[in-house]
């Protein structure tokens, strides 16, 4: 993988798209995958990972990412193994309710907000990747990428080779197929903010996703399927400290008691992660690619192309977005030039709203690190935040 930029901007004659390699077997990979073998495109996909388990628990999908999935015959499946969300309620560190805040705006007869398990919904999407024709390759990377002006050759690190039409990326935040393409000009920012996530058992009472605003961040509990919830936990955090995996158990609770003060309101649920057995800890770096995510047969999509903060739980619903309208587009049968821009065109200023709005959102939990910055922010959150949020989701509602 050495040359950058090997073949400048400039048009790929291509009326056909016959072969893709996907990079990464992720949330946004696989649906890619689907979407290209239902426009009757040869699909490989590999992943560098053993497996599909992965840290981390459940994902939020809004009615726009539904909508995308519907397109490519993964509506029913994702439905059944999800949990719809009802509205996220709002208290302070006293257990006083302070606002209930819809997540998303349901549209087309869909659910506003699925809880959806990540393994599960990677189990489900690689069975029907494979049921279209796509082949997926486990443990496998690539170790060279060679284009040319009819095809890219990339070797594989099983030692095989193979030739293709196109390669996308949808390698992650971390992606090689990124840096194929722009050496270090992108990489992924420090936001400030970390994510501790744990599932474990819920109360009876929990009957919809709860969030506390503590001091400088939040502690969620959003119920998942089977009378367990996952808990998370969100701060700032100065510098990169590095944690004792063995702990996070303990940190996370320690970070989730300091926002909650001396408050007994959900205790026994806080106490409960010191038992947790798969504690997620996750520095909220973001990405964020400017025009264009493809250099000649090149690509990247999904979190390659743009990681955001998940204040608005949109990363994954932006990833299968991307493949979504990027087969319809390379359906038109035009050079593929003539796709990209228009895959650019249609993406970039969508993505890029939602992005910004993360991040900002972030910032504005954050900004509550004293008793007066938090009843700041608290009368946010019942005077402003549902506009803003409406705006947001308004804004997914649009044709993408
Ligand atoms: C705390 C947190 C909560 C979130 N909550 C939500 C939410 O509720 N809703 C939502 O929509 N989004 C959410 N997101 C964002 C979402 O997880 C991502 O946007 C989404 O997973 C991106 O999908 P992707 O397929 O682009 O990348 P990924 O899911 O990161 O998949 C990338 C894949 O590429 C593979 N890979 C990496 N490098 C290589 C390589 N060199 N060769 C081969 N394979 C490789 C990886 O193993 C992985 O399988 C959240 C993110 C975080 C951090």
């Amino acid at each position: 993988m050495s040359a950058l930029f090997p073949q400048p901007f400039e048009e790929v004659e291509m009326p056909e798209c016959k072969k893709v390699l996907i990079v990464g077997a992720g949330i946004g990979g696989l649906c890619a995958a689907i979407a290209l073998a239902r426009i009757g495109v040869e699909v490989d996909v590999i992943d560098i990972k053993p497996d599909n388990a992965v840290a981390g628990v459940g994902w939020g999908l809004r009615t726009n990412g539904l909508r995308a999935l519907r397109e490519i015959g993964l509506l029913e499946d994702t439905l059944a193994i999800g949990f719809p969300t009802p509205p996220l309620s709002y208290y302070d560190r006293q257990g006083r309710h302070v606002v209930d805040i819809p997540y998303g705006r349901h549209f087309d007869g869909m659910p506003n907000n699925v809880q959806l398990p990540r393994t599960g919904f990677l189990e489900m999407a690689s069975a029907r990747a494979r049921e279209d024709g796509c082949s997926i390759r486990m443990a496998t990377t690539a170790v060279d990428i060679e284009q040319d002006d009819t095809g890219v050759t990339v070797e594989f690190s099983d030692g095989s080779a193979d030739r293709y039409d196109l390669v996308i990326g949808f390698d992650g935040i971390n992606s090689s197929i990124r840096r194929y393409l722009f050496g270090d000009r992108y990489v992924p920012q420090r936001s400030g903010g970390v994510a501790w996530r744990a599932p474990v058992r819920a109360p009876d009472t929990l009957k919809g996703a709860l969030f506390c605003h503590g001091f400088g961040g939040k502690v969620g509990f959003v119920p998942l399927a089977g009378g367990m919830m996952y808990v998370i936990v969100t701060h700032f955090e100065a510098g990169r400290p590095r944690h004792d995996r063995a702990a996070f158990p303990q940190i996370m609770h320690r970070v989730a008691r300091d926002m909650m003060g001396d408050s007994p309101f959900m205790a026994e649920s806080i106490d409960s992660l010191l038992r947790a057995t798969n504690v997620a800890y996750t520095p909220l770096d973001t990405v964020m690619v400017p025009y264009p995510w493809y250099c000649g047969r090149v690509m990247i999509m999904g979190d390659a192309a743009h990681a955001m903060t998940p204040y608005l739980g949109s990363g994954a619903a932006m990833a299968i977005e991307d493949g979504v309208v990027f087969a319809e587009l390379l359906q038109s049968g035009d050079a593929l030039y003539d796709v990209q821009t228009r895959f650019m065109a249609r993406r970039y200023p969508r993505v890029k709203t939602i992005w910004d709005t993360s991040l900002q959102m972030m910032h504005e939990e954050f900004d509550s690190a004293t008793p007066e910055a938090l009843d700041r922010r608290l009368a946010h959150l019942v005077n402003e935040e549902p506009a803003a949020l409406d705006y947001v989701h308004r804004i997914l509602e649009n044709p993408y």
